[in-house]
């Protein structure tokens, strides 16, 4: 029989809703997640004079406001019910059709929707992952997918990077480690920039097909090469070696609209349909109508937003080369082809944490290095994004932290 006194007496000899108790409550998973640094970057980023060089998200100018706005009436006065209603955890089929006819030997079979692609890298994390199975991690990597990860509580293999991304010449040790996946983002990686070879890419295929180490394949900058070369992706080349090791993922965020919530999955049947099992127990279903949205402004994507997006981002990465060699003559990077992101490299007695301070105080935000690798290392690291920022602001938001840099020069001895 339970002892009611002691019942009584711990309900009664704590606040039952204090932070203590709460802690205590939390699971494993919930314990090892922090907020992530680009979150609590993100409040700072919105103070008034600030001028964020921090997040990764698109040109306000190019969310397609006026079309959505059209669309969203055309689709509501032709399939309004169906929009507003639930729908298939796969996703719609109209879809996932165009999603398959993009990738080679695909059909809609191996296409899951998703409520975003930080959703994928949860599901296919939950879906592939037992506690402490390892994963391979280029180092640096997204931040997002150690969030995403984490709730899986694996263990992180280190992959070491040049310009040229993943050394896949040094990956043998970690294959033979018998990882569960090894996660790639070939283009425009997010933080770094860099962009896998294709030698490296046909490589890379080879040897996790020889070790049977899957690949996820993340590639939400695909579309945002500034001259417009798109190397293969590893899901293709997989496919011409036979297929079945890729799992790929991207996103409709960087190209239509974050606000949306719509990306995908495509991968061998098996492993998506078990991935739609996942997602059936996480939120049902992405939004109907957002797909909606998305299927019908689809056409346009590689028409008509990608060379916008392209020219534009473009002009923003020669505007930041400019101010870094004016303002940061100390910093090392290499220029990207495509994408949002600078990786500066400062020398190494520069910690971008202390710097984070010291930039915020000249009203820069930028993220510090050290929170995209596995081990919390690269402190002499960080990550500037010109895809937000004006033209102008770009000038002098790095103005502003070559400022930063300077004065920690000046107070160290
Ligand atoms: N992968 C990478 C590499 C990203 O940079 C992002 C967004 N920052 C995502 C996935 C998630 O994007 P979304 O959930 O908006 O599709």
């Amino acid at each position: 029989m339970a002892d009611r006194s002691r019942v009584r007496s711990v309900h009664w000899g704590m606040e039952l809703h204090d932070d203590a108790f709460w802690q205590g409550q939390f699971s494993r998973p919930a314990q090892r997640m922090g907020s992530a640094m680009t979150r609590e970057l993100w409040k700072v980023a919105g103070r008034p004079g600030i001028i964020s060089l921090a997040g990764g998200t698109p040109s306000p100018d190019l969310l397609p406001v006026e079309l959505l706005r059209q669309v969203s009436d055309k689709v509501l006065r032709e399939q309004g019910q169906r929009a507003l209603q639930y729908s298939l955890t796969e996703g719609l089929p109209e879809l996932r059709e165009w999603i398959a006819s993009r990738f080679a030997g695909a059909t809609p079979d191996n296409v899951q929707i998703t409520t975003g692609s930080q959703q994928a890298l949860g599901l296919v994390a939950q879906t592939l992952l037992n506690p402490g199975d390892k994963v391979i991690v280029e180092s640096p990597s997204y931040l997002g997918a150690f969030q995403a990860f984490n709730v899986s509580m694996p263990e992180y293999l280190a992959a070491p990077m040049d310009g040229d991304g993943l050394l896949v010449d040094e990956l043998e040790p970690l294959l033979a480690q018998r990882p569960k996946f090894i996660y790639v983002l070939p283009n425009f990686q997010n933080p770094s920039g860099a962009t896998l070879s294709l030698e490296r890419r046909q490589k890379l295929v080879e040897m996790a097909r020889a070790y049977r180490v899957p690949i996820l394949e993340d590639d939400a900058y695909h579309y945002l090469s500034f001259d417009g070369v798109t190397l293969p992706t590893l899901y293709d080349l997989d496919h011409r070696l036979g297929g079945g090791n890729v799992i790929h993922t991207s996103t409709f965020s960087k190209t239509v609209a974050p606000g949306l919530r719509v990306a995908w999955v495509v991968g061998p049947k098996v492993a998506v349909g078990k991935i739609c099992q996942m997602k059936q127990g996480s939120d049902s279903m992405t939004p109907t109508f957002s797909q909606l949205l998305v299927r019908e402004v689809a056409p346009l994507i590689e028409a008509e937003f990608v060379p916008r997006i392209r020219a534009k981002y473009k002009l923003h990465c020669e505007v930041m080369l400019e101010a870094l060699r004016q303002h940061l003559p100390l910093a090392r990077y290499s220029v990207p082809k495509g994408g949002m992101f600078f990786w500066l490299e400062l020398p190494r007695g520069i910690n971008t944490l202390e710097l984070l301070d010291a930039a915020v105080a000249q009203g820069t935000v930028f993220v510090p290095g050290s929170t995209f690798y596995p081990d919390g290392s690269g402190h002499h690291t960080l990550r500037l994004s010109f895809s937000n920022a004006s033209p102008d602001n770009i000038r002098l938001g790095v103005e502003r932290l070559g400022k930063a840099v300077e004065s920690m020069a000046v107070t160290r001895p």
